[in-house]
């Protein structure tokens, strides 16, 4: 009833009336271009390329030169993969051009950040109107598995109440008062906090819970150990962090609900999202081009691991063409059987730095050490640091975890790892998450390989 009254009144009258946005409009556009064939869509997006492409070569003097050095012009765009003939773009850039960057005709530019644990935020900006896309695109993928505007919403995730104002704090609560979100801060995960945060959960019954991977892993797991009965809502949605299978397992168990897992980021907001088949993730293909690229920069084959990189069709305001994300998945982008003509992103596996290497030229994927979590219940939490090539430091929550146990991963990571690597336990009270309440799960702090040739490497956060 509440859910009906939101969308159709309150919503409308905010994003409209309020807010003198087109969130509602573009929102019904996409709901209908999701069924369209494969062909449309791309035809759409090729006719959104050209236009981006002729608009930042007018109006951004950064594009605007990098360009003209290479000869390249928007007009002998004949096809999407001519597009791979146009430079790439990571952090670094922005952080060295945004000002040039940006189009010089463009007004009330919004700005953002993305967080980062060990290195400084990457502030850039977009124009309302691909915010307004942007929006439209997450009100989609968040309906798909239930979690439609105006529902209501539990959110397992941080937010860095301290330091917001206390006129923002009352302006946020009342916004999640009406939009029936009920949020509880990942920060605060001790166990007493949990125990909290199931009586929260079980008498605010919410339709969907919308958390971050690790948090709500934690929060599983010690409710699977208490033996504590969750309210199941009628769907979980995923993202932020990497979803293990195992985790996902987990979860559904405890909460007795499906997950859906989406992709975002701060530079996107919803990159992908699942349906109700969970075939893999829909990519948001009319607002963003998503290509997967091998380290040398040309298209990775189907099926194999390569670096993700996104144009934003639609923010003129500071156009990101090409943008090497940081983040890896594996190629290939199949069709789904709910006929939606969306192509799946079949898995993202990781942050581009989450590989470490060793001194004897073996590459660890990030990858396997969150499954030390499956194997070894005493450990509640973990990540992984190397500041030395020769070294790998693993910090670990585990204030049971015995001898035997020691042993025996010590094994298990060395039979990966080789022997030309030392392998330190660091037991510690606690692992601080991110500003933004992700888990950073490696930190590397030794060079790795980079996609960008002639730039150094940027620091991933
Ligand atoms: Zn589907």
């Amino acid at each position: 009833m509440y859910g009906q009254l939101y969308r159709r009144l309150l919503l409308p009258v905010f994003d409209r009336v309020i807010k003198r946005r087109h969130t509602l409009g573009y929102w019904a556009d996409i709901e209908r271009s999701q069924w369209w064939s494969h062909e449309q869509l791309e035809a759409h997006q090729l006719e959104a390329v050209r236009n981006l492409l002729a608009q930042t070569a007018r109006n951004c003097p950064y594009y605007r030169e990098e360009w003209q050095q290479r000869g390249l012009n928007s007009s002998h765009l004949q096809s999407l993969a001519d597009l791979t003939a146009w430079p790439l773009i990571d952090r670094s850039t922005i952080r060295e051009h945004r000002q040039r960057m940006r189009s010089t005709v463009a007004t009330q530019l919004l700005t953002k950040a993305t967080g980062g644990s060990s290195g400084e935020p990457l502030e850039f900006d977009f124009n309302s109107d691909s915010n307004d896309r942007r929006t439209a695109q997450m009100f989609r993928g968040y309906s798909w598995a239930g979690g439609a505007p105006g529902t209501k919403q539990l959110f397992i995730w941080g937010g860095a109440l301290t330091t917001v104002p206390r006129w923002k704090r009352w302006k946020m609560a009342l916004h999640h008062r009406l939009d029936r979100h009920l949020v509880l801060n990942c920060f605060e995960f001790t166990p007493e906090r949990m125990r909290q945060g199931f009586d929260r959960l079980n008498r605010y019954r919410p339709e969907v819970i919308v958390a971050y991977t690790n948090p709500l892993y934690e929060f599983a797991r010690f409710l699977d150990e208490h033996g504590l009965r969750p309210v199941a809502p009628r769907s979980i949605i995923i993202g932020a962090e990497k979803l293990h299978g195992f985790q996902r397992d987990l979860i559904q168990n405890v909460f007795r609900a499906p997950v859906f897992e989406t992709y975002g980021s701060r530079e996107f907001m919803l990159i992908g999202a699942e349906c109700e088949r969970h075939a893999g993730l829909h990519l948001s293909m009319e607002n963003l081009l998503v290509e997967i690229l091998d380290d040398d920069g040309t298209p990775t084959p189907a099926g194999q691991e390569g670096n993700v990189v996104i144009t934003d069709l639609f923010n003129y305001g500071m156009p990101f063409v090409r943008y090497v994300n940081g983040d890896r998945a594996i190629a290939g982008f199949d069709v789904c059987s709910c006929g939606r003509g969306l192509p799946l992103l079949k898995q993202v596996t990781g942050r581009r730095l989450d590989s470490l290497t060793t001194p004897d030229g073996r590459t660890i994927p990030g990858e396997f050490f969150p499954h030390l979590l499956k194997d070894f219940p005493a450990i509640r939490r973990i990540q992984v640091v190397q500041r030395d090539p020769a070294v790998i430091t693993l910090k670990l929550v585990a204030p049971s975890l015995t001898n035997d146990d020691r042993l025996l991963m010590l094994d298990a990571i060395h039979a990966c790892t080789g022997f030309a690597v030392t392998i330190e336990l660091d037991l510690v009270d606690d692992i601080p998450l991110t500003k933004v309440g992700k888990l950073k799960v490696v930190v590397r702090e030794v060079d790795g390989p980079s996609l960008m040739a002639n730039r150094k490497s940027s620091p991933i956060c």
